[in-house]
């Protein structure tokens, strides 16, 4: 495969199995500088699929990856169901998630990072920031994204984790 192509798979696509971002890396196994792409998350995943159509399907709260949905039983919410999850979230911070699709980004963000948000004292925390974005035509768009906060240990700062992007 063409450096240039992989490149764009890089750009366009995340890892089907955690949703993670992909990179690019030289073959640690052969020894002719061979370059692949694979998943930082995981050398075991396998895959992957369109960015868009991932990102997508989250933000709709729907068709989240099975893989994922698993990881998050299994880790975050034994016995549990992803929507049950959402509604816990929603109703322990009601100002930073606003919707469905917010809960569900939120979730699987943790979920990949492997971090607990309904626990207690929780692994990270959703903190909503208004921000201002000024459109073509001379109007401003008001955006609210949702910001994760791992705290570090109990009683220490917090500090700031990927931002999400929430509408
Ligand atoms: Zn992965």
């Amino acid at each position: 495969m063409e450096y240039e192509e992989m490149k764009n798979i890089v750009a366009t696509q995340v890892c089907a199995q955690c949703g993670g971002e992909l990179t690019i890396r030289t073959n640690p196994v052969d020894d002719t500088n061979n370059l692949e792409i694979w998943c930082p998350h995981n050398p075991d995943h396998h895959g992957y699929v369109e960015r868009e159509t991932y990102t997508q399907a989250m933000r709709r709260g729907e068709e989240i990856h099975p893989a994922i949905v698993s990881a998050i039983e299994r880790k975050m919410v034994p016995k549990d169901d992803l929507g049950r999850a959402m509604n816990l979230l929603a109703l322990r911070y009601p100002n930073a998630i606003v919707d469905p699709p917010t809960a569900a980004l939120f979730i699987m963000d943790c979920a990949r990072l492997d971090i607990d948000p309904l626990i207690s004292p929780a692994e990270a925390v959703p903190i909503p920031f208004k921000s201002r974005k000024k459109k073509s035509g001379g109007q401003v768009e008001e955006k609210v994204t949702v910001q994760m906060i791992l705290p570090r240990t109990a009683g220490s700062p917090w500090r700031p984790g990927d931002v999400l992007t929430s509408g």
